[in-house]
């Protein structure tokens, strides 16, 4: 097993990609600290399941992204509960959808303070355990809106972008320590974020949910299909693993050839 004794934070991990991302890396032998919302019978499942089916230890953080104090204390809590820290997934993110003059000021700042913001708390938090250790993967999950956008969601792209960029700047800071830093841009992943979206333009075109889902995925992914949070689950693998060493500073696509056209 490739991740071997090796401690990492999934930060959004109680759904989606995130949860995926947590059971490929305990499947590799990682040691798993969820984050998170939702209910917490369920959460408390999802952390024995791991624990049972991997092998791994796990806790739960309950942590907001987006409070710099409490991802701080996350980090003090894993570093002390599972003994290191050394790889942090920056996977937690919201979405809202309006065009730029309906666009709510206190929805900017949400997505904003959560899926960018969120990011440097996270790394801001985990370098200097990673410096001191002389070990890092930090792992960030931009989007294909990382790298284009599209109408309706500057929030979103502006944020993503951003964390591309500072992708690039936590690489380049950490290159000669043994870290490395690289950003993920999935395309469109069924998961209850874009459930949602799907929902809210079948209300709007009065289409149903399934020709919205084959609209969705046909006006972006030349390969007509979802990518699976396994697939990013086991692109993360790969990245947090001792074969990707020489990768820093990249934002890796995995969008059924969205960003290609
Ligand atoms: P999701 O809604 O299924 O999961 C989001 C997770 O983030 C949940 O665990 C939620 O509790 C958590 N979360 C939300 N706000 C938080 C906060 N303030 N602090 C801590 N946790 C918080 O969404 P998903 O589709 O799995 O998205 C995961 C990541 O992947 C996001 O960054 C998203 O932008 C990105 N992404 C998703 C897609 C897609 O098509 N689904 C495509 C590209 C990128």
């Amino acid at each position: 097993m490739i991740l071997e004794k090796k401690v990492a934070f999934v930060t959004g991990s109680t759904s989606g990609i995130g949860l995926a991302i947590a059971h490929e890396l305990a499947k590799e032998g990682a040691h798993i600290a969820l984050n998170g919302f939702g209910d917490a019978a369920e959460i408390e499942n999802i952390r024995q399941d791991i624990e049972k089916r991997f092998n791994v230890k796990s806790i739960f953080v309950p942590v907001d992204v987006s409070d710099f104090a409490a991802m701080q204390a996350a980090v003090d809590k894993i570093e002390s509960e599972l003994g290191s820290l050394d790889i942090l997934v920056n996977n937690a993110g919201i979405q809202f959808v309006a065009p730029i003059t309906e666009f709510p000021i206190e929805k900017w700042n949400a997505v904003l303070s959560v899926n960018l913001t969120g990011v440097f708390f996270g790394i801001k938090a985990a370098l200097p355990g990673m410096q001191k250790r002389g070990f890092g993967r930090i792992i960030n999950i931009a989007s294909a809106h990382g790298l284009v956008a599209s109408q309706g969601k500057a929030a979103y792209v502006a944020a993503k972008h951003g964390v591309v960029g500072l992708t690039k700047v936590t690489a380049l800071e950490n290159a000669k320590q043994n870290i490395t830093c690289n950003a993920i841009c999935p395309g469109w992943v069924l998961t209850p974020l874009v459930q949602k979206q799907i929902e809210d333009r079948a209300k709007a075109s009065g289409r149903t949910v399934e020709e919205e889902t084959t609209e969705l995925v046909s006006e972006k992914q030349a390969n007509g299909r979802f990518t699976t949070p396994e697939e990013i689950g086991a692109l993360a693998v790969y990245l947090a693993s001792d074969a990707a060493r020489g990768m820093t500073g990249s934002a890796v696509s995995i969008d059924g050839g969205w960003t290609a056209e």
